[in-house]
């Protein structure tokens, strides 16, 4: 559908028609062919927060559009803003992670968007790393007859606190990609970073990796924000941003020298599976032994002196301390169910 990478560039939030109409300006000037973003309705944690414009700021989208001829895209979590947006002249409609989450009100909305090709959908992933609720989304989405579906990753709520306001767990969107290969997958890399120092980081990690596109939250004056002030880009840091960001092609054309990588992975990951299964055996010996000695399975104390040497390993090597305990929690969970 697109030739090359989609841009979903605009303010959390529309909080009025001038901030609206100077934003696209600014990001029409620099990126010509990227939709504006600007949410209308915002599901907010906490209910003092500022929860969006409502229907009035539909007419400055429409303006964006008009104007601009920039494409306008926002958030709906009810059947009633499709209703609104389809009725105003948006076509491009994005459902949060809040909403995600929840299929009684997926079911309703993708009945009300019914069967079409003139809409096209964003699905962010659901709030917790439940791969099963954001494919089932997408799903009924699908049976619905929705035929432009794009799958948005922000970044998903964990037990441990991270460096990240919504740790990235790229293996959910991975594995999203390997049951969809068709599938448009952009990152937000705004909701993900939490603050604006770090958004660009991760843009370029998603880019590198091969995502088909970012939606990056940019508004002309982050410190005035009505909501998510801490990780809006101003337009000239959008502006840098855009300009990093690798230029990488999706060939899958193999040389000798890639399939001799290749194999050298393979080599390993067969010796490092030999070393799994040697250690789940000794996982299971220990398991004989705390049964004939009435012991429980789980020390605490035990699983927290390996946790933390591991880390600090990790730390000490440069590894990324989330993938190291993602890592040993599935070995560890392993040897906790082979002893039970
Ligand atoms: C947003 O895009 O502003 C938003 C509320 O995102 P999410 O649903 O990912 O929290
Ligand atoms: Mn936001």
């Amino acid at each position: 559908m697109y030739s090359s990478s989609l841009f979903i560039l605009g303010p959390c939030s529309a909080e009025s028609e001038q901030q609206v109409l100077a934003t696209a300006a600014v990001i029409h000037d620099m990126a010509p062919n990227a939709l504006f973003r600007a949410g209308l309705w915002k599901p907010r944690t906490n209910p003092g927060a500022f929860s969006g414009v409502g229907e009035k700021g539909l007419e400055w989208l429409i303006k964006v559009q008009d104007e601009l001829g920039m494409p306008v895209a926002t958030e709906v979590a009810t059947p009633e803003h499709v209703t609104l947006c389809l009725n105003a002249g948006i076509r491009h409609l994005w459902i949060g992670a809040r909403t995600t989450s929840n299929p009684i009100m997926v079911q309703a909305i993708a009945e009300t968007i019914g069967a079409t090709n003139e809409v096209t959908l964003y699905v962010k992933n659901p709030i917790n790393p439940d791969i099963a609720l954001w494919l089932g989304t997408i799903e009924r989405f699908k049976e619905a007859g929705v035929k432009n579906i794009v799958a948005v990753h922000r970044g998903f709520s964990t037990l441990y606190s991270t460096a990240w306001r919504n740790a990235p767990v790229w293996s959910i969107p991975m594995e999203l990609k390997r049951r969809y290969p068709d599938l448009l997958l952009l990152c937000d890399p705004s909701h993900i970073a939490g603050e604006a120092t770090k958004v660009c980081e991760i843009a370029q990690e998603a880019m590198t990796i091969g995502y088909d596109g970012l939606m990056i939250e940019c508004h002309i004056s982050p410190d005035k924000a009505l909501s998510d002030a801490a990780q809006q880009l101003t337009p000239d840091a959008l502006g840098e941003l855009l300009q990093t960001l690798p230029a990488r092609s999706k060939n899958i054309a193999t040389d000798n020298e890639l399939a001799g990588l290749r194999q050298q992975i393979d080599e390993i990951d067969d010796a490092l599976w030999q070393l799994i299964l040697q250690r789940l055996d000794v996982a299971q010996q220990i398991g004989n032994y705390k049964r004939t000695h009435k012991m429980t399975v789980l020390q605490s104390e035990r699983y927290e002196h390996i946790l933390t040497h591991r880390l600090a390993w990790a730390k000490e090597h440069g590894v990324s301390e989330d993938i190291v305990r993602q890592v040993l929690e599935a070995i560890h969970a392993a040897s906790i169910k082979k002893q039970v």
